[in-house]
C-alpha cells in the first residue's frame, strides 16, 4: 500500500516539475528538470515493481489458502468415531455416503492431521492405514465395514 502512495507521489512531483519547466528556454533549467523528472519516474517505477512483487506474493498465498480450504472441506464429510476398543477413526457420515453413493468407510486420523485423506483398510480386529501403517484396534468388529483390504471408495 505504501508503494502506491510512493508511486503516485513520485509521478505527481514529476508532473509538477514538467509544468514548471514547460515554458522555460533556459537550457540549464530544462536539463535540471529533466534529471529531476527521470529521478521521480525511476522512483515510481521501483515502487510499482515492488507492488507487483507483493501482488504476486498475495496471489500465491491466496491460491495456497484456497487449496487448503478445499482440502479441509473434504473432511467435513467425516465425523469422529470411537471404535469398540477405544481407538479413534474418522467415519464418513451416513447421509453423505448414501447421498454420494460411496461405500461406508473410515479415514486415517493420523493422515488427516497432515491434510491427507486416506481410507483405512478394515480387518476383523483393527483398521490399518496403507500410507502411514497406523493400526487402530476395533476388537468387536464392525459389521458395516467390508473385510477385504482391496476396497477403495473412490
Ligand atoms: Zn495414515
Amino acid at each position: 500500500m505504501l508503494e502506491i502512495v510512493s508511486a503516485f507521489g513520485a509521478v505527481k512531483s514529476a508532473l509538477e516539475i514538467a509544468k514548471t519547466a514547460k515554458d522555460t528556454t533556459d537550457e540549464f533549467k530544462i536539463s535540471t528538470a529533466m534529471s529531476e523528472i527521470m529521478d521521480k519516474l525511476t522512483s515510481a517505477q521501483s515502487a510499482l515493481l515492488e507492488m507487483q512483487l507483493e501482488h504476486q506474493n498475495l496471489i500465491d498465498e491466496n491460491q495456497e489458502l484456497r487449496k487448503k480450504l478445499s482440502q479441509e472441506a473434504q473432511f467435513d464429510k467425516y465425523s469422529l468415531k470411537r471404535t469398540s476398543s477405544g481407538g479413534v477413526v474418522w467415519q464418513i457420515k451416513n447421509d453423505i455416503a448414501e447421498y454420494e453413493g460411496i461405500i461406508e468407510h473410515a479415514i486415517c486420523p493420523k493422515c488427516r492431521v497432515e491434510s491427507r485423506l486416506m481410507p483405512l483398510d478394515y480387518y476383523v480386529t483393527h483398521y490399518q492405514c496403507r500410507y502411514c501403517n497406523v493400526l487402530i484396534p476395533d476388537q468387536d468388529g464392525n459389521q458395516n465395514q467390508p473385510s477385504s483390504s482391496d476396497w477403495n471408495p473412490y
